[in-house]
């Protein structure tokens, strides 16, 4: 019975990894995961009016493929919940703390649903001015960075933003992790497309492909990661217990990683290392930060998103097939039109976590 390998030690609710499915996917609609996850959010103490956004992340994730910020994270938000290392009835504060310029206290919620109550003041200000920035400090950011400036993009906005996690990063011929798999993305606007979206984590591989490999048993490619003597290994559990991930590109994906724990934290986040959810057992998220710059071209004259094409034909023309977020809209269009793809463990959790709500 799928239950009890769930329960029987498993990736299960009191794992990060969560509940993963090896059995044959069954397809359901984008709608129907989206109403199953808030139920799950809102019965372990997302408020009503904020599960909605926390789920559309989460299904988002899953619908586009970016399955390791998807359904697999859901566990961690629900053990992180229950645990009371975050707040998900948080009401952040927003502060102008200068011109162009947007403080946010996420109030030890999710940084989504600051970012949410801060967004219409943050495009109003780069309307305005030409560009605005954030910081939000105090949050909660456990998903991949593109749905928070994806439609920003869509909107003739370029974003680029950073979050600063847990330290699970050795750097700099260092020994121990210090910095976090801090990741970063980039949106631009395009003319009569999609936004070039690009979004990855500092390190070569990020820390939720780590759970994937872990949960199927599957060992690492060479160059990911180190275990807890410092020497490379290629398993997954060998980086996740005790050892520490590596930065992509070496010494400058280091100093990338860097670049964005100072920036993430502008506004009074915790770095990395400054992590304390050992105190909460279950707590897997990260209390961080959160930096978005929003430029608007349009007030830098005419012409941008013709130029913007132009550079896109000519990447075009030098062969380049797949812009970065092309795979993601490709897997988009395929599951609103056949469903998103979820294993029968993961419905059948989805349906018991979410259970008492639907009820009530
Ligand atoms: P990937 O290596 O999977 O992808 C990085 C980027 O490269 C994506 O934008 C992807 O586009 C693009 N890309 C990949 N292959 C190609 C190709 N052949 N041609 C063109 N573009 C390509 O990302 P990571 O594993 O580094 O990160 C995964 C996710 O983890 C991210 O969403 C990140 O935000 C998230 N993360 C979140 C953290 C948090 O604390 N919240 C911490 C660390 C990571 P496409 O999307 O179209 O595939």
């Amino acid at each position: 019975m799928i239950m009890s390998r769930l329960e029987a030690g498993g990736p299960g609710e009191h794992d990060p990894r969560g509940p993963s499915g090896h059995t044959a996917r069954m397809k359901i609609p984008a709608s129907e995961l989206q109403s199953l996850v808030e139920q799950v959010l809102a019965h372990h103490g997302v408020a009503f009016t904020r599960a909605p956004l926390l789920a559309a992340t989460i299904v988002a994730a899953e619908r586009d493929g970016s399955r390791s910020h998807g359904l697999q994270r859901l566990a961690g938000y629900v053990s992180s919940l229950s645990s009371g290392w975050v707040d998900g009835a948080a009401e952040p504060v927003v502060h102008e703390a200068g011109p162009g310029l947007l403080k946010v206290d996420a109030g030890n919620g999710f940084a989504q649903v600051a970012l949410a109550q801060a967004a219409p003041q943050l495009r109003a200000m780069a309307a305005a001015h030409g560009s605005a920035t954030l910081t939000t400090a105090n949050g909660h950011h456990f998903a991949g960075l593109w749905p928070d400036i994806e439609p920003l993009a869509a909107d003739g906005y370029i974003a680029l933003t950073m979050v600063n996690t847990r330290a699970h990063m050795a750097v700099w011929q260092g020994t121990r992790k210090v910095l976090g798999t801090n990741p970063m993305a980039f949106a631009c606007p395009r003319r009569s497309a999609l936004p070039v979206v690009w979004d990855q984590a500092s390190s070569v591989m990020s820390q939720g492909d780590v759970l994937l490999a872990s949960a199927a048993k599957r060992p690492l490619p060479a160059g990911v990661g180190v275990d807890a003597s410092g020497k490379a290994t290629t398993d997954p559990d060998a980086v996740l217990k005790g050892g520490a991930l590596l930065p992509y590109g070496g010494i400058k994906g280091g100093s990338l990683a860097f670049m964005i724990e100072v920036l993430a934290t502008l506004g009074g986040a915790r770095f990395g290392f400054e992590d304390e959810s050992a105190r909460s057992p279950g707590a897997v998220t990260s209390n961080a930060g959160q930096f978005l710059l929003l430029i608007d071209p349009r007030r830098f004259g005419d012409g941008f998103l013709d130029r913007i094409e132009a550079l896109i034909e000519q990447l075009r023309d030098a062969g380049t097939g797949r812009l970065p977020g092309d795979l993601r809209y490709e897997r988009r269009r395929v599951a609103e039109r056949d469903g998103v793809e979820v294993s029968p463990d993961m419905h059948e959790y989805l349906t018991r976590k979410g259970r008492h709500v639907s009820a009530a």
